[in-house]
């Protein structure tokens, strides 16, 4: 197993902070031609990065959170989600490979298409869901789901929605780190910014700190996505550091470059009317991928931090810089 950056540039993390590798990186970057942008975009493409092509952005968390599992005895993992949740179908899939049973609570949002499909694969995957409906009767619920899904006297490894624990944002320190390596390569100029859709946070959060970490002066621009989670940009700067606890408290010996505000900024003006709420602009940026760029994206992240993208480009807010857009959505 090639082992990740992280491993590679602090050896002293080895033995510290397992990790099992379940995808192949680093990931494509390309030029991200046909959207008629002013500023040169860049597509650093996440969508085939799993097994067998099972992609998209909560892969990267779990080579970190699996193994911490198992590290801790586990052997059942709990985690909460939407209907549709792409995080807990990636837990559920994954988790299995290494022996761990996979325990979801699921709240309502907004049901189509895509979301009865993502129901279907989620009831095949194995995982006990526990449909509870709303915040409150989850919060109401988490102390059964852990008696429930204790295993003798070893409770459940619980992991928050998204995968966004300080652990899994390592997952995108890890992307940072590889997007560096392909700056220094000449595979594309350094970036002003790299754009992302915030679901949970730990993507944005993870990439700011890697971003720092690897000295690159690139800052993440968060487009949020979801109402039912605080993730404004001291909540992800304050989770960047975090992550960066972590791996000092694991031993890694890092330079003083704590994440600061300007490192990441968050902006909710293309949320619409909520989580996985479809919006106008996110679905006209949707057809512009597509037919522009033959780009695959959805409408409840990827279509949304597209068109945030395409309007302040147009508005000419990069001020000329390169923008990195994260394709955080892989085919299933
Ligand atoms: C979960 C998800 C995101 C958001 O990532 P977070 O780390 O939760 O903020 C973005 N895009 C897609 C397709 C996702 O499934």
């Amino acid at each position: 197993m090639t082992p990740p950056l992280l491993h590679r540039c602090w050896p002293e993390l080895t033995g510290t902070l397992p990790y099992l590798r379940l995808g192949d990186a680093p990931t494509p970057v390309r030029p991200l031609a046909g959207l008629g942008c002013r500023s040169a975009v860049w597509l650093k493409d996440e969508s085939g990065y799993g097994r067998g092509g099972w992609g998209g952005n909560k892969v990267r968390k779990l080579e970190w959170l699996l193994p911490e599992a198992r590290r801790r005895g586990a052997r059942t993992v709990l985690t909460v989600g939407g209907l549709g949740t792409n995080w807990g179908l990636a837990a559920a899939l994954y988790g299995r490979e290494l022996g761990l049973d996979v325990a979801l609570g699921l709240i309502d949002h907004p049901v189509d298409d895509h979301v009865r499909a993502q129901l279907r694969r989620l009831r095949a995957s194995g995982a006990r869901l526990h449909f509870l409906h709303t915040r409150t009767r989850l919060v109401l619920a988490a102390p059964w789901l852990f008696v429930r899904h204790a295993h003798g006297l070893t409770p459940p490894y619980f992991l928050p929605a998204g995968g966004s624990s300080p652990l899994g944002a390592l997952g995108y320190v890890e992307c940072a780190l590889e997007l560096a390596g392909q700056v220094a390569d000449g595979l594309l100029p350094e970036p002003g910014w790299i754009v992302t859709a915030v679901g949970s946070g730990g993507t944005a959060a993870g990439l700011a700190l890697g971003l720092r970490l690897a000295g690159l002066r690139t800052r993440v621009l968060g487009v949020v996505v979801n109402d039912t989670l605080r993730l404004d940009g001291p909540t992800l700067t304050a989770l960047a550091r975090k992550s960066l606890a972590l791996l000092r408290a694991r031993g890694a010996r890092l330079p003083g470059a704590e994440p600061g505000p300007a490192d990441v900024v968050t902006d909710y003006g293309w949320l619409g009317a909520g989580y996985a709420h479809p919006t106008a602009p996110g679905a006209a940026a949707l057809d512009r991928a597509a037919s522009g760029a033959g780009l695959e994206l959805e409408q409840t992240y990827t279509a949304k931090a597209l068109a945030a993208l395409l309007e302040l480009d147009a508005a000419g807010r990069f001020g000329g810089e390169p923008v990195v857009f994260l394709n955080t959505f892989g085919p299933r």
